[in-house]
């Protein structure tokens, strides 16, 4: 067999790594690219600027099935793992706040209802979710608890048969939105609760409101708010039976930080073939940029970094479709991936000089909102000591 020639190798995949996808994989990718590209792309600097996303793409992405599309049942499309990862990828080419729209929705607001909810939340909830048709926030984080969740002041206390939560929640992504909120809450162990339990609120519930964030430098296409609860009465069912302490939300997390794993290769990708093409335009000293070594070297380590993103991803979804990934492989994969995008995106962004500031080009946003993706989900130091408690055996947290 004769080696690949360079004229055959795809310079944005140079390690073919794509042809590990299955069939329908394969066709989930295609799908959600010309859709990415045909639908999102041409609009998303519009939307950056504004901070705003057009109220009727959610039940566009709904009816692409990419709304809880790795769930079963009630609607959702029952997607591998990789697949649903394929699809985060292709949205996140475009913009991170579209893939944390559709992380939010999928990945934390139903994976919460679908694996802890009764089945009446599940019914009541999960197709009009999955279609787009209502829309899912979740908040965990508040304003003194963020990278240390068991710290959270909000409270959830039995009022007979009622439960009514009070306290606030920070950062929580689609609740400007939203149509429901699966908030999490201390409760009294003397009631017999047991620490944290999730509630599925809904947003017209007296005592619920909203802040909109404003003024975000990143993400500004995905809404981002703060979630005030003032004795908010619940039913006694509002409460997911099936989530009792910590390990609830942070199995939630674990859904949606796999799918920025996945996305992150998209963010990083559009930056390296962005710089590509720009590379080959733009004369300067009589000659196209890419053929100066400096340039060079730095288009091969995004090429390198991009094809080592892509290799990590496809593996914990190898892992995960095997029901193998465990959250330290979470951790390896966050950390990398995000970091690796980051580098591609600033490396990218100096390629495009002065062009790369501006939102004519799709590398200084995909900059600004990785900054966001490096925080969110654990950021880059939650997920190095959750590794280096993986591989020693102790806890550096606290
Ligand atoms: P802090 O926890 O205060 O951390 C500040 C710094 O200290 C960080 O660098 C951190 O790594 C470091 N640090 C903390 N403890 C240690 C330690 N032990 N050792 C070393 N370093 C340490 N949350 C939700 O619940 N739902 C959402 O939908 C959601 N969406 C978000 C959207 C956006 C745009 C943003 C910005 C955040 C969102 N978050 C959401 C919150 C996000 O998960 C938190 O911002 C994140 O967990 C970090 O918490 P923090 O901002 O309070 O930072």
């Amino acid at each position: 067999m004769s080696p690949l020639s360079t004229s055959e190798l795809d310079p944005i995949d140079i390690l073919a790594v794509d042809e590990e996808l299955g069939e329908t994989e394969r066709d989930i990718r295609d799908t959600v690219r010309s859709f990415a590209r045909s639908e999102l792309a041409p609009h998303i600097a519009e939307w950056f600027e504004a901070g705003t996303m057009p109220k009727d793409l959610t039940k566009r992405l709904g009816a692409l099935g990419l709304l809880g599309m790795h769930l079963e049942g009630y609607g959702c499309a029952g997607a591998s793992a990789t697949a649903y990862g394929v699809a985060c990828r292709e949205l996140e080419a475009v913009d991170s706040g579209l893939r944390s729209f559709v992380s939010t929705q999928g990945s934390l607001a139903m994976y919460a209802l679908h694996r802890w909810g009764s089945e009446e939340q599940k019914q009541q909830w999960l197709p009009a979710m999955a279609a787009g048709e209502a829309i899912g926030c979740f908040g965990l984080t508040e304003p003194d608890a963020g990278s240390d969740p068991s710290a959270m002041r909000t409270r959830a206390r039995r009022h007979g048969d009622d439960w009514v939560l009070d306290g606030s929640k920070m950062w929580i992504t689609n609740s400007p939105v939203a149509d429901v909120a699966v908030v999490w809450a201390q409760t009294d162990p003397e009631q017999g609760a047991k620490g944290i339990r999730g509630f599925v609120v809904p947003t017209s519930t007296p005592g619920f409101t909203v802040n909109q964030i404003t003024r975000k430098l990143s993400l500004r296409a995905s809404a981002t708010g703060e979630l005030v609860l003032e004795s908010v009465r619940l039913p006694a069912d509002a409460v997911l039976p099936g989530a009792k302490g910590l390990s609830g939300p942070l199995a939630c997390l674990s859904e949606a930080r796999f799918g920025i794993i996945w996305g992150a290769v998209g963010a990083a990708r559009d930056c390296y073939e962005t710089a590509l093409a720009y590379a080959g335009q733009r004369e300067q000293f009589g000659r196209p940029i890419a053929g100066f070594q400096l340039i060079q070297q730095k288009l091969s380590e995004m090429a390198v970094q991009v094809a080592q993103a892509s290799l990590l991803a496809s593996r914990l979804g190898r892992l995960k479709d095997a029901g193998r990934l465990d959250p330290t492989h979470i951790s390896v994969g966050k950390l990398a991936n995000v970091r690796a995008a980051l580098d591609v995106a600033r490396s990218a962004r100096t390629i495009l000089g002065g062009n790369g500031i501006t939102l004519e080009y799709p590398v200084f946003r995909h900059m600004v909102n990785l900054e966001t993706v490096l925080t969110y989900e654990g950021t880059e130091e939650m997920h190095m000591l959750s590794i280096g408690k993986a591989v020693t055996g102790v806890q550096a947290f606290r």
